[in-house]
């Protein structure tokens, strides 16, 4: 047990740093803030402590390092200093943890070597976190660091859901399967909805839609995963802010041999000129609805795709789940966008599934239902929050 209270989230990508310190008596939080434009010259950090004035400072941050340091000196100025005897713990995003992770891990010298070991399965992400993670460690050597995966909550899938149906050796020669992302945004949500519900996670079948820039939907069985959409990399599924997700595999074939693509062209297509953006050119929810109000062709024609592939998704792991409590919508789309959630379920009355016009137009930061109070299966709106979700597992693990 530890008498100290607080944990700092810290979540590093490539160019940038967002963190939160919250006080877990109440999950509330004490500051937040990002670096972004790390190692690009002029660096940004915006810092916000409790109650306090936002403040903002542009200075030159050649790498996490010194961005880490920064936040230091903005946390030691509000009296949050990283070397307060409150501070219980770090707890850091890591966004693949393979199949070794299954559950949050106090970080150890061997635990990070192993998180090295998937960067070749996670080129793009882990790499930043264990730049993370190595920067605090080097600032507070004696306090527990805590890695919380992105990929742990969908370790639960059944091994028929996790294969592709590729040749097995080749397969597990290179470790290549469905992993899953957004699982700590999942296993909140999915939670969260049965709190919702007056019911225990256990007895709850959830379909979780997180729908933010990156989009993901998991089937959830007595808070379990059972299925989710993104696969060996988090390119697959819904249709995405700039992602294809679901795509014939030879459509790349094509951009290679008829196109003539290179494999990063492909990559660059698929991940950032694709999904919503490469429709219409807009990713922004908001401005795609505000095209459409005004007659826009393309801005309708991306927003019925995108729609498509959520109802079949739906549609799937209702087959997959057999009995469905509820349907929850999470993440900047799916909190926000009601249009998205009325279109979504459109037509699936036979399901149990329907959509109250007048509750779906509320505009909320709590949980909510916004099905008619007869329906068979809830549809909820569950705002995310990974920040406490990572805080949570992060205390539990280090108070134990
Ligand atoms: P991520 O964490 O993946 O970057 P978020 O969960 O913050 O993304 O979601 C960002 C997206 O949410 C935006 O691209 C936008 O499409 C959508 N969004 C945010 N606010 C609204 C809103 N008020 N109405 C409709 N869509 C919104």
């Amino acid at each position: 047990m530890t008498s100290a209270t607080r944990v700092l989230v810290l979540n590093s990508g490539s160019s940038s740093v967002k963190y939160q310190l919250l006080d877990m008596r109440d999950g509330s939080r004490l500051a937040v803030g990002l670096v972004e434009r790390i190692g690009e010259g002029t660096s940004r950090l915006v810092h916000t402590p409790a109650g306090g004035e936002r403040r903002e400072r542009s200075a030159p941050m050649a790498g996490h390092e010194a961005a880490l340091r920064a936040v230091a000196a903005e946390l030691a100025a509000d009296g949050l200093g990283l070397d307060s005897p409150d501070l219980a713990a770090i707890g850091h995003r890591v966004v693949h943890g393979g199949l070794r992770f299954t559950a949050p891990t106090v970080i150890t010298d061997e635990v990070l070597a192993e998180v090295e070991r998937l960067v070749p399965v996670a080129p793009l992400h882990n790499p930043a976190n264990i730049v993370g993670i190595r920067t605090a460690r080097a600032l507070r050597p004696d306090l527990p660091q805590v890695a919380v995966f992105d990929t742990a909550f969908h370790t639960t899938m059944p091994e028929y859901a996790a294969r592709y149906a590729i040749d097995t050796e080749t397969a597990d020669a290179h470790r290549i399967r469905r992993y899953g992302f957004h699982g700590t945004s999942h296993a909140y949500v999915s939670r969260e909805t049965a709190r919702l519900l007056g019911k225990d996670p256990s007895e709850a079948n959830v379909i979780v839609l997180h729908l933010g820039n990156g989009a993901s939907a998991s089937a959830v069985a007595g808070g379990r995963c059972v299925d989710t959409s993104m696969g060996l990399t988090p390119l697959e599924g819904l249709v995405m802010g700039t992602r294809s997700g679901d795509i014939d595999p030879a459509v790349t074939f094509h951009l290679r041999r008829v196109a003539g693509m290179s494999v990063d062209e492909v990559d660059e297509l698929l991940n950032k000129r694709s999904g919503l953006v490469g429709l219409c050119g807009d990713n922004d929810m908001r401005e795609i609805r505000r095209r459409i109000d005004e007659g826009d062709e393309r801005a309708r024609l991306a927003f019925d795709i995108y729609v498509h592939r959520l109802k079949k998704y739906i549609g799937a792991y209702y087959a997959v789940l057999g009995r469905v409590d509820a349907v929850a919508f999470t993440a900047g789309v799916g909190e926000n966008a009601a249009p998205v959630r009325e279109a979504a379920v459109e037509g699936l009355e036979q399901l149990g599934l329907a959509v109250d016009a007048e509750l779906n137009a509320v505009r909320s930061g709590e949980p909510r239902l916004i099905s008619p109070a007869d329906a068979r299966v809830a549809v909820a709106v569950v705002p995310t929050d990974e920040e406490l979700e990572i805080a949570q597992q992060t205390y539990s693990l280090v108070n134990n």
